[in-house]
């Protein structure tokens, strides 16, 4: 399966790393690119903070921005409304129209409306533009889930006014951007199965080019929760993209692949690289040994995580994962990884951040069913 953008074709199922803030720490574009990645998910609502998504747009877009020709896709802000707000009441107010953020700095507010994100992933010039949501906890009570709701949708139908607003804006006028954007809106629910039934249908009533599951998606106990996974996979319009935000741990895209999730994305992979955690494949579960309709069954194991620090690796003169063709696997020893992590070279986050990003390159190439892929 394949997703056309402007800035390219995906192949589907992907994996997007968080770009935050315009960049995936430690490892630039050319970084990214070597090792495979195919695009990046930016964070509208900290671009906003800064540098200003003004100053990207006139500095010519997040794309040149950053030096990424390949798909961007930009997060409303709604799940800072949950982490920041949701969390910490303090810290702003969720209104009926808009999200009022305050500064705990300066004590400063402004406000996210949702045609305010949509602006400003315009000026960021994002390949998908994704909805505002008044994203929730699965703990979050019934009544509150089913405000979550009424605004997600409320809100996704004036993202959707506003992004036709300004396509319709800009067609014709010289020096326009080639290609539109994609708009996606996200499902919200909580753990109500009728609230997440509802949410589906009424976003599918108005119309977007892909559809996301938005909420915190692990229970208590950090499980992925399959069964509402599941069941927004199902109420979504069928043939679409379907983006599981925030997900995950290698194990949970592959359940949520399974499931018919195409979009993933996370910061874990590149701060568990950064906290010295690395992936690999266990011995004879790498994607050149996993060819067929379903390389890595939900439920398998099929890797561990290396600890880079642990004794073991002092004289090893091994590389990560003898599998992998990184840049750390393909040229230093796990000694010199160790080594460098210790000294507090910098060089051993990025090393270590482009090998566990490279691991989903090649995990996600198995679950497209094209095998191992090579480095770009
Ligand atoms: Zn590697």
């Amino acid at each position: 399966m394949e997703l056309v953008t402007r800035h390219g074709a995906l192949r589907l199922p992907a994996f997007f790393p968080d770009a935050t803030r315009a960049g995936v720490r430690t490892a630039d574009a050319a970084d990214l690119r070597a090792v495979g990645v195919q695009g990046v998910v930016v964070n509208t609502f900290h671009l906003l903070r800064a540098p200003g998504t003004g100053l990207i747009k006139q500095g010519g877009g997040v794309h040149r921005f950053m030096d990424w020709s390949g798909p961007v896709i930009s997060d409303s802000g709604g799940f800072q409304v949950y982490s920041l707000i949701r969390q910490n009441p303090g810290s702003g107010v969720i209104r009926p129209n808009e999200v009022i953020f305050r500064e705990k700095s300066t004590g400063e507010r402004w406000s996210l409306s949702p045609e305010r994100s949509v602006q400003a992933q315009f000026q960021l010039g994002s390949d998908v533009v994704m909805c505002l949501d008044d994203c929730t906890s699965v703990e979050d009570s019934e009544a509150e889930q089913a405000l979550s709701v009424e605004r997600t949708v409320r809100w996704a139908r004036r993202c959707r006014q506003e992004f036709d607003k300004l396509l319709a804006e800009r067609s014709g006028r010289r020096g326009a951007p080639a290609g539109q954007p994609l708009l996606f809106a996200v499902v919200q629910g909580g753990a109500s199965e009728r609230l997440r039934r509802e949410c589906a249908a009424a976003l599918a009533a108005i119309g977007f080019d892909g559809y996301g599951f938005g909420g915190w998606p692990l229970d208590g106990e950090g499980n992925l929760i399959t069964d509402l996974l599941a069941l927004v996979a199902e109420s979504a319009p069928a043939g679409l993209p379907l983006h599981a935000l925030g997900i995950g741990r290698p194990d949970n895209v592959v359940s949520a692949a399974a499931l018919g999730y195409t979009i993933f994305d996370c910061s874990l992979p590149t701060r568990d690289a950064r906290r010295r955690r690395l992936y690999r494949f266990l011995p004879g579960r790498d994607p050149a040994t996993r060819r067929g309709p379903r390389p890595y069954p939900p439920g398998e194991p099929f890797y561990d995580v290396l600890y880079a620090l642990d004794q073991d690796n002092a004289n090893d003169f091994g590389p990560i994962d003898p599998t992998c063709d990184c840049p750390l696997c393909a040229r230093y020893s796990r000694a010199y990884l160790r080594h460098l992590f210790r000294v507090e070279d910098g060089t051993a986050e990025r090393l270590a951040t482009l090998h566990n990003l490279r691991f989903y390159v090649r995990l996600l190439a198995a679950l497209q069913g094209d095998g191992d892929v090579d480095a770009g």
